[in-house]
């Protein structure tokens, strides 16, 4: 009786402040993993977050709300795009996206062998997990997979998804010249290019999108984890629409994501350099440690370490045998990053 069976959870977390959590016995930990990414500016909420909801939750989308429109117009400022649309996940934000471009581009779809975007029947489907695919039998039809790092088959495909550095599968960095190579290739054959940057975007590389380091623009584009600090939100954008009544959803831009999600833009737009300084000082800090294949963009980071004893006082991502993957809070200060890293060095 309770939670399905879908987690293996051993810490019970109470209270977050900052970078830290408590658990239940009132210890504490500097969290590099951070919600799993969405924590960007810390375990706190903004003010304008709890005035919001003294106000108005949830109006639905049946109706005109002022905190979805102020959102609306800045991230569409930011990005370029005309239209954004507002949903509560990265899962949704992808299947959004997936929709848009099979009603703008067509059925043939290309994705990432290791890629991953979401637990949704469609988002599965373009996922390049077989493990985590194979307990749900027939998927969507027409998705074939290729290498991260090959272009075979972008030419004649309608529609291509991908992250620009693969997240979940271990922090792994596209080649050089690769999303060069595969926007190129996209525009010139009409593939419509959908860039996952779940992880990647608000700002976690060092700019608020991954893909402006590499001077390119996806077609598409899918934003959410750390978008509004904690709070549930989605975000896709494109050039391309919808007619209405074709996508929807109910609690999809609420109010209270939706302001948190403005102040949280507006706190990470100010400080993408900080953000890119912490990731080379944290990544340089590791470079010197006994731990190997240090990579990553900004404060996403990943490295292959033999943990030889507890990582007192941290939380980390475990990735298979020896991988870490850190997504610390953008606000983590160089004093906690030396205390992370004298964390390592002694765990080695
Ligand atoms: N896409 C990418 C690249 C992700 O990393 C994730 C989650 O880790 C998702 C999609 C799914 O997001 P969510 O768990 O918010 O549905």
């Amino acid at each position: 009786m309770g939670l399905m069976n879908t987690y293996n959870k051993e810490i019970e977390i109470v209270k977050g402040e900052g970078c830290y959590v408590t658990d239940k016995d009132g210890k504490k930990y500097l969290d590099l993993i951070g919600g799993i990414g969405t924590c960007t500016l810390g375990y706190n909420v903004h003010d304008e977050v709890y005035e919001q909801m003294k106000k108005i939750v949830n109006t639905s989308n049946l109706y005109k709300s002022p905190s979805q429109e102020k959102l609306a117009e800045l991230i569409c400022n930011i990005s370029g795009y005309k239209h954004c649309f507002f949903s509560n996940s990265g899962t949704e934000s992808v299947e959004c996206a997936l929709k848009l471009a099979k009603k703008h581009g067509g059925d043939k779809i290309i994705a990432m062998k290791n890629g991953f975007h979401g637990r949704t029947i469609g988002s599965l489907s373009v996922t390049g997990k077989d493990k985590i695919k194979k307990p749900f039998g027939k998927l969507l039809d027409g998705i074939n997979f290729i290498d991260f790092g090959s272009l075979d088959g972008i030419k004649e495909a309608d529609v291509l998804i991908m992250e620009p550095i693969q997240g979940e599968a271990g922090v792994i960095m596209p080649p050089d010249n690769y999303l060069e190579e595969v926007s190129k290739l996209c525009k010139e054959n009409n593939t419509l290019l959908i860039f996952d940057e779940v992880q990647t975007g608000a700002g976690r590389t060092g700019k608020f999108f991954c893909f402006e380091h590499y001077g390119i623009k996806p077609d598409i584009v899918t934003i959410a984890k750390g978008v509004a600090n904690g709070f549930p939100i989605g975000i896709t954008l494109s050039n391309l629409d919808f007619e209405k009544g074709e996508h929807g959803t109910t609690y999809g831009g609420n109010d209270v994501s939706c302001v948190s999600a403005y102040h949280t833009i507006k706190k990470i737009n100010s400080m993408l350099d900080e953000i890119s300084s912490k990731g080379e000082y944290f990544m340089n800090g590791l470079k010197k440690l006994n731990v190997t294949n240090v990579r990553g963009k900004g404060l996403m980071i990943g490295f292959d370490m033999d943990v030889k004893c507890e990582l007192e006082g941290i939380l980390v991502n475990k990735i298979g045998g020896n991988i870490i993957r850190l997504l610390p809070p953008y606000v983590i200060s160089y004093k906690e990053i030396d205390m992370a890293l004298n964390i390592f060095k002694e765990a080695q």
